[in-house]
């Protein structure tokens, strides 16, 4: 089978690999369509992300949907030819955390594609792919390929409102609005949120920020002046997920949360100097959000009754063997929200 392996920066080769051999519980799946994701994209440009490096061969990709063609001994509730989105959450389920309920922080995570154990956790960008039956979520009749490969980021931001608590009647400010800030919009709407105002730096982004459900979007580089007004009296707004990991877009959401606001960082932006006194004096709640677990069967689920639509982020799927291109196209954001790989 062909899997798209990343050797170092700028060098990702179509390669040829031995499919796994299918064990009990277990269920192969022919890969359809695999979303290209910021950290996949950082593997590409920079070969990795702050202290995590590709330091051997890996096969990039973790946001796949595909169709079952073969069970293992014992599998139940799958048939082949269903069509199942595959989560690449993978715990241990036995050591402390996961003991918790605490899968995202699981000792001995097995997430694909990521370079921060040695070895490295091979991906899912690649033609057949061996996974355990509690990785595959069915998906329904009438929901495209791609769609079903984006519950996996889907499902990162339902665990960031997960983190937020309770957004019912809430205003909401969203900070960057590539592929997880806009997914946090649509999770945000979707939760019962009151007033939901979208910053970023492109006008592009911005607009399909608007399609997707935000009530207002503000380009921060252009119009700064149009987000002081919401700073007045202590702050307008009660949760911030901030999905560009950029330093001056925490300054403004300290600045524009209400006092004992609650501000989700999502975006990784490495370390950045943070006003600690507005955060002690207004009391605000900053907390982290990393990855997800049981969102991912919410993700699906939400996906398949159609009380979300995911399909305007869907920007173009490139055939494999196009691979290359189609990382740069991922990688301008004035030209793609989400682009898919055809398997
Ligand atoms: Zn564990």
């Amino acid at each position: 089978m062909k899997a798209v392996v990343i050797h170092a920066a700028k060098d990702l080769r179509i390669e040829e690999r031995e499919a796994e051999s299918l064990g009990p519980g277990q269920v192969e799946v022919a890969v359809g369509a695999g979303g290209i994701c910021g950290s996949d994209l950082h593997y590409y440009n920079h070969g990795g992300f702050g202290t995590v490096r590709v330091r051997e061969p890996m096969i990039l990709g973790h946001e796949v949907a595909g169709t079952v063609r073969a069970l293992g001994e014992g599998v139940v509730g799958l048939a082949i030819g269903d069509r199942v989105a595959v989560s690449p959450s993978r715990p241990c389920n036995a050591c402390e955390y996961c003991l918790k309920g605490q899968q995202n922080h699981c000792l001995n995570m097995r997430f694909y594609g990521s370079a921060m154990p040695m070895p490295h956790i091979q991906g899912a960008f690649s033609q057949h792919l061996v996974a355990e039956q509690w990785q595959c979520h069915k998906i329904a009749k009438g929901v495209s390929i791609e769609e079903a490969a984006m519950a996996e980021p889907f499902a990162v931001a339902l665990h960031a409102v997960a983190r937020s608590g309770a957004l019912t009647g809430k205003r909401v400010l969203v900070s960057g609005c590539g592929p997880i800030g806009a997914l946090a919009i649509i999770a945000a709407r979707a939760h019962g949120a009151r007033e939901i105002v979208a910053t970023d730096v492109m006008d592009a982004v911005l607009d399909k920020a608007l399609a997707i459900g935000a009530d207002r979007a503000i380009n921060v580089a252009s119009h700064p002046e149009a987000l002081s007004a919401y700073a007045a009296n202590k702050g307008y707004f009660d949760v911030q997920f901030e999905a560009s990991g950029n330093e001056r877009a925490v300054r403004f959401g300290l600045e524009a949360l209400k006092p004992r606001a609650t501000l989700v960082q999502l975006g990784l932006g490495g370390d950045v100097s943070i006003p600690q006194n507005m955060i002690v004096s207004k009391e605000i709640e900053m907390k982290g959000t990393f990855r997800f677990h049981e969102e991912f069967g919410l993700a699906v689920d939400l996906i398949n009754q159609r009380r979300v639509d995911l399909k305007p982020l869907l920007t173009a799927t490139f055939p494999l063997e196009d691979v290359v291109e189609a990382f740069k196209v991922a990688g301008d954001r004035s030209k793609s929200m989400k682009i898919h790989l055809a398997f």
